[in-house]
């Protein structure tokens, strides 16, 4: 048992959330839910990045007030979180919440107290959609390689952070993997990056090219905090950083883990600046950086203009929230790119959803109905070795793809190996034959029968277990038809039993049914 903190990336709030966040949220979801499973004390935290120019620009596009804007937005974001099951503890808002305006403007001051602060004169070529500079070489064809606009020169007295003074201690830090970024290949990525040496950067800008909006500077009213400085002490200042010492203590300085899922876009902030900025502020630093791909559509970017971006809340609407879920743990592998289509979504939904997990479960609780009175029968003897032995299987996979190794796809490929025995082992038994030699007096085949039944039902209750971190409605809906209960802990409820007491099931009720996209 341990404390587990996870956090997903706050987004910016300038436009609806898309299909790469909802990504985020369920992978960061899955983490926080196993880990309460296994007894870990978790805390899961998402959020709203808004102090952002981005903000004010889309604001003044639609004439409406920053903060309607940003209010409006943010609570797009957070009925996602609903919309898809998510299981967040918290919500920061950094425009809106006091304990973040206190906490960045304690963070500043500590890295202030530590000499890493200093003001200078800045030029740079400037993306207010990345808010970030970029060097001419990082342009494309003199745009920004992200959104393909061309930047501003700017040129202002900006504070700087003495990232350079840090370039050394994150090397090793790295290198002893007290912080480990996951995969291994963007670990190696960001080492090289760190060991060619870094130079301080701008988490300043004038008040009057942020048009006043964003978290002043300590001291100098005339500066606001560059949005990426405030947003990046979300993880620290939502927990009370400068407001709640104790659930700052429990959730960061004492965790035993700390683990931010992040996009890979965003990776040198959070491998690079903001340990850096830890450092500085004398602050522990993330243990785990998780880091998935990018989704397109087609083949090509997901974006809102060129009418390629997929909105999860209308995808949840027509298929359901645990059928986008299972298209993001199952189809989209957990640290790289993927390429979504309908007809791949369809596709898992029908095939693996409705036609494996939903048949055996719909097939299993009416043969219960029709051959036992509703009453699970207890085994008289071994049933089908395969099917006990995928299912007994389960634990150890599981915890290897949701712990150790994470991949959820492994755990999903072993669960859904125990739905294919099961299916398999009815269609060898022919308990309809079973049933009909039963009716004949054949002792033998109502024992044979009784086996089937309960096996059938104990392997179900376990895929149900196994499915809570991933798929937590289905595990639900699936309990209830069982009529069996799911276990408080991880501590038990996940071995096989032969011995389980006579339940009964409840109706039988198409767990993914017909569909209008499904084919
Ligand atoms: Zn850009």
């Amino acid at each position: 048992m341990g404390t587990f903190y996870v956090t997903t990336a706050i987004p910016y709030v300038n436009a609806e959330p898309h299909l790469g966040f909802a990504l985020e949220l369920v992978q960061a979801d899955v983490l926080a839910r196993y880990h309460r499973l296994i007894g870990d004390d978790a805390f899961f935290l998402t959020g709203t990045d808004e102090n952002s120019l981005t903000n004010v620009l889309a604001a003044e596009r639609e004439s409406l007030a920053v903060r309607s804007l940003v209010d409006r937005n943010a609570e797009l974001f957070r009925s996602l979180t609903g919309t898809l099951g998510i299981s967040n503890d918290d919500f920061i808002r950094t425009a809106s919440d006091r304990r973040h305006l206190e906490g960045a403007t304690c963070f500043w001051q500590a890295c202030e107290r530590a000499g890493d602060l200093y003001r200078r004169a800045y030029q740079g070529l400037y993306c207010v959609r990345c808010e970030c500079f970029y060097t001419a070489e990082e342009l494309h064809d003199g745009r920004c390689p992200e959104h393909e606009i061309v930047p501003e020169t700017v040129e202002e007295e900006n504070y700087f952070f003495r990232l350079s003074r840090y370039t050394a201690q994150l090397a090793e830090l790295l290198e002893s993997r007290v912080v480990e970024i996951v995969p291994a290949f963007r670990h190696a990525e960001i080492q090289a990056f760190v060991v060619r040496g870094l130079t301080d950067f701008s988490i300043s800008r004038t008040a009057a090219r942020a048009r006043g909006w964003g978290i002043p500077v300590p001291g100098d009213p005339g500066q606001v905090m560059y949005v990426w400085f405030d947003a990046l002490t979300n993880y620290v200042t939502a927990l009370g950083y400068a407001t709640d010492a104790a659930c700052y203590r429990r959730y960061w300085t004492d965790a035993s883990r700390r683990v931010h899922v992040i996009g890979k876009d965003i990776l040198r902030f959070h491998a690079v600046y903001w340990p850096a900025m830890l450092l500085s502020a004398g602050i522990p630093l993330p243990t785990t950086i998780r880091v998935h791909g990018f989704l397109t559509r087609d083949g090509r970017r997901m974006s809102k203009t060129l009418g390629t971006g997929v909105n999860p809340v209308a995808l949840v609407r027509e298929w359901g929230v645990d059928a986008v879920r299972y298209w993001l743990l199952h189809d989209v592998p957990p640290t790289d790119d993927a390429d979504y289509t309908d007809e791949s979504f369809a596709r898992s939904y029908v095939a693996d959803l409705a036609n494996d997990l939903g048949n055996l479960l719909n097939r299993t609780v009416s043969m219960i109905h029709r051959y036992r009175g509703a009453v699970v029968p207890l085994a008289s003897r071994r049933g089908s070795s395969a099917l006990v032995t995928a299912a007994t299987a389960l634990p150890a996979t599981l915890h290897r793809a949701l712990g150790d190794v994470w991949d959820p796809r492994l755990a999903l490929d072993a669960i859904f190996a125990v739905i294919t025995c099961g299916n398999r082992a009815v269609d060898e038994t022919k308990p309809w034959a079973l049933a009909r030699a039963e009716g004949d007096g054949d002792v033998d085949a109502t024992l044979r029968l009784d086996t089937l039944l309960h096996d059938l039902v104990e392997s179900l209750r376990l895929v149900a277990e196994a499915l809570r971190p991933l798929l937590p409605d289905t595990a639900e809906r699936m309990a209830t038809q069982l009529g069996v209960g799911l276990a408080t802990r991880w501590t038990q409820g996940l071995e096989w039993s032969d011995t389980a007491t006579l339940t009964r099931v409840g109706e039988p009720l198409p767990l993914f049914p017909k569909r209008r996209g499904a084919r």
